[in-house]
């Protein structure tokens, strides 16, 4: 009698607590139907919809703009003297060559970035032709991140032409070297107070949405032995063999899956050595790509895959040598996925009904470089796309229509 009374207080303790808990550490959405469905909110929509092949227009003439990582001058003029003609309160270019555009809002709202890169990977790549297919957009760099670019500038001019008076002040950004390692958006954060309330990177698929920062912790793993020809190679060290064998066992190391959040994964993607079939070689290396939500997971990897080397350079008598990356380290903000502003942007996903909505804290995107720096940033979508990163890439016409209306609804919801 006395154990089933003290379960029921336990398991009313345990309900109201969790109640509680919930009510402390969940913030609400922003989102409402009202807000949604407002005439301001169908003045923009209608804006942009009258606006189609303009948009698909000018969506063509900014991805034939050449603009690969370090050569983007040319994307950034073409920006400054938009953001210039919509009548911002300050445009500029800063020291990295990002485009800055600021819409001052009333004293006392948040302060916003909205960011999209200008640069592309298609080094080289000087003669762009974007090819019209129906619903489909071809050319290298027509989603990523061209599309972005364009969903920035059309949001904005939207709101200008409602009449649009913000409360909150937007930074709108049009970076460089975004796909280098976000040193763009880097030098712009060393360049400004880092006051902001939130970071919006505009990249990756629509329905895509990352809240946390994937880190990078991979390498290049050398070892080195003093060779000979295959005739005297009895006993000699043998970088290949410790290559193998080193290969073998860190491809054997435990990497967690779940939580999401310590999500940890690793390849060997190239192995380099010797130079003849028949003399042992001197040099042997090879690369590892080690990615992981988590910091502490990635340092624990590192150390493991060290100790492993150490242990083969024992038992093969090769010497031993690791380069690793530390420049993207991951990061998670401690309740982001619960926070209005992700809330609120999985709410606008939902009610603009987008397919294939994936929340996650894995992301890699120039909102890590905020997240780093415990601002709350998230990524938002662009269209719907193919073949990122190649010749043939694809993005969809339809998507892009969504996305730009999930960034004028964020940017109604936020203020
Ligand atoms: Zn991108």
């Amino acid at each position: 009698m006395i154990r089933k009374y003290l379960f029921s207080c336990l398991l009313i303790f345990g309900l109201l607590f969790g109640m509680l808990g919930s009510v402390v550490w969940t913030e609400e959405s922003l989102f409402t139907r009202s807000v949604a469905g407002s005439g301001f909110v169908q003045k923009l929509f209608v804006f942009v919809e009258q606006n189609e092949e303009a948009i698909i227009a000018e969506w063509s003439r900014l991805t034939e703009i050449p603009a690969p990582s370090g050569y983007e001058e040319k994307r950034a003029q073409y920006m400054k003297s938009q953001f210039e003609s919509l009548g911002l309160d300050k445009t500029y270019i800063d020291q990295a060559g990002n485009v800055i555009g600021i819409w001052k809002g009333t004293d006392g709202g948040k302060k916003i970035v909205l960011s999209a890169h200008m640069d592309t990977v298609f080094q080289g790549v000087n003669e762009i032709h974007v090819k019209r297919e129906g619903n489909v957009l071809k050319a290298p760099g027509i989603g990523d991140d061209t599309a972005s670019l364009i969903n920035l500038l059309w949001s904005l001019r939207a709101f200008k032409e409602a009449g649009f008076k913000p409360k909150n002040t937007y930074y709108f950004l049009a970076t460089v070297e975004e796909e280098t390692g976000f040193d763009g958006m880097r030098a712009f954060m060393d360049s400004v107070e880092q006051d902001f309330t939130y970071i919006l990177a505009l990249d990756g698929d629509l329905g895509k949405v990352s809240f946390g920062a994937l880190g990078f912790g991979g390498g290049l793993v050398t070892f080195r032995g003093p060779g000979a020809h295959t005739m005297q190679s009895r006993g000699v060290p043998n970088p290949n063999l410790a290559v193998a064998r080193a290969i073998d066992r860190i491809c054997q190391l435990d990497l967690p899956v779940l939580p999401i959040e310590k999500w940890t994964i690793l390849n060997v993607g190239m192995i380099m050595g010797g130079k003849v079939r028949n003399a042992v070689s001197q040099e042997s290396s090879f690369t590892i790509d080690l990615r992981s939500g988590d910091q502490e997971e990635i340092v624990k990897v590192q150390k493991k895959i060290r100790e492993i080397c150490e242990k083969i350079s024992l038992e093969t008598g090769v010497k031993w040598e690791i380069q690793l990356d530390d420049r993207s380290k991951a990061f998670q903000i401690p309740g982001a996925r619960d926070s209005a502003l992700v809330q609120t942007v999985v709410d606008i996903l939902e009610y603009l009904e987008v397919k294939d909505i994936e929340v996650g804290p894995l992301g890699s995107t120039e909102a890590n470089v905020g997240i780093e720096k415990g601002i709350l940033s998230v990524n938002l979508g662009r269209t719907y796309g193919r073949y990122k990163h190649s010749l043939r890439e694809e993005a969809d016409i339809d998507g892009l229509f969504l996305a730009m209306k999930q960034i004028m609804l964020l940017v109604c919801c936020l203020e």
